[in-house]
């Protein structure tokens, strides 16, 4: 882990924020297991150290989307339980069993399969959860002769442990009658075969709208880092979240255009009079993608909108005379009442936070503030 960085430009992730969260969410469904989803690097927040964090404060069951996502948090020391959402190719099984991860069956075909492929080198279980389709249409049966049959065939094999049945909304995060309808497919699935320890449909929106009792586990991601999946949900749910992430850069240069003078590849600004434009160190292959032109930035309370194409590496912002080098600016603010917040920043690309949080490149520092916690991790010096 290397704490070096040269370069003003940081995600500041709260991880208290997401300690808040886990409670808040937690605290509406006390009798469920919290399955933290820490896919996609925790949606980029980083996901060893959201993990670990989160395991220290209580969180026992975490989910990510492929098998290489789990195995990184394994290789990251992380001892709780892992999920894998998606699906592993059934040659994979070994890695599994090796790395102590439960994985997702999607069919009898796939059990099958991977029954097969099994070998004696680890001589341990794998537990799996069955994949319902109620509508998604992604993965997952709703064969119930099917479902059955998977349950068969992997409780009369003894290195298959069936832990877990589940299903996913589609459309929880609006306002209508599906995600009724799936939950009643799901329910009807559940009340046929034989339940195993872990019963789960809802994700953020299933559990900050709906109360879905017949399940005792939830699968959380984005509402953990303090983003609600929809302003439908916003508006519907009591439980209060708080955002997890600023996203900042420091002024690295400051020009003073004449009216007439253009701003960045293609000259597509021009200064109408005289102006001060400032650039900031963040660009697309940050995240900050070139559809943000136009889009407002803060610097010392003032609202400034990006001028000319956003350039790889670098954006200029149209500012009052008195901006300095070494000015900060806010892009994302985790006050959800700012024009930085993260709804607005992602409404103007006309995207999701989901999108926004995942576009966050790599190459931005991160820098970590919790309790007993304060630290920047730099992905390219690591
Ligand atoms: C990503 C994912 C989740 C988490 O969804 P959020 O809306 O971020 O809470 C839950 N379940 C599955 C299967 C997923 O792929």
């Amino acid at each position: 882990m290397s704490e070096r960085y040269y370069r003003d430009t940081l995600v500041h992730v709260d991880l208290e924020s997401i300690h808040h969260n886990y409670k808040m969410i937690g605290s509406k469904h006390p009798d469920k297991t919290f399955i933290a989803v820490v896919k996609a690097d925790s949606y980029g927040l980083g996901s060893d150290k959201v993990a670990h964090y989160l395991s220290e404060r209580g969180v026992g069951y975490f989910a990510v989307a492929t098998l290489d996502e789990a195995i990184d948090l394994r290789m990251h020391g992380i001892k709780d339980k892992i999920l894998v959402l998606g699906i592993i190719r059934p040659e994979d099984i070994n890695k599994a069993i090796q790395h102590r991860i439960a994985i997702t069956a999607q069919g009898i075909e796939w059990v099958k399969e991977a029954k097969a492929h099994v070998d004696d080198k680890y001589e341990k279980e794998v537990w799996i959860h069955i994949k319902v389709n109620t509508g998604m249409n992604r993965y997952g049966t709703k064969n119930i002769e099917e479902i059955k049959e998977m349950i068969e065939e992997i409780n009369t094999f003894e290195r298959f442990i069936y832990e877990g049945i589940f299903s996913h909304l589609t459309s929880a995060d609006m306002d209508n009658e599906s995600t009724e309808m799936e939950m009643s497919a799901f329910k009807n699935v559940i009340g046929q075969v034989e339940t195993p320890e872990y019963v789960h449909i809802q994700n953020s929106a299933g559990a900050l709208c709906y109360d879905g009792d017949f399940c005792n586990a939830m699968r959380i991601g984005i509402s953990l880092y303090g983003y609600y999946p929809s302003p439908f949900v916003e508006s519907t749910s009591s439980i209060d979240l708080k955002p997890a992430i600023d996203l900042t850069a420091k002024v690295a240069a400051v020009h003073n255009l004449k009216s007439g003078e253009s701003v960045s590849y293609g000259r597509t600004y021009t200064a109408e009079s005289d102006e001060t434009i400032a650039t900031l160190p963040i660009g697309y292959a940050d995240g900050f993608i070139r559809a943000r032109t136009g889009s407002k930035v803060e610097i010392n309370g003032h609202q400034c909108p990006v001028v000319g194409r956003v350039c790889m590496d670098s954006v200029m912002v149209k500012v009052p005379a008195d901006v300095k080098v070494g000015d900060e600016a806010y892009l994302i603010n985790k006050n959800p009442d700012s024009p930085q917040s993260m709804d607005i920043y992602s409404d103007y690309t006309e995207t999701i936070p989901y999108e926004s949080l995942t576009l966050l490149s790599k190459r931005i520092p991160r820098y970590y503030q919790g309790e007993d916690v304060h630290f920047v991790y730099n992905e390219v010096l690591k």
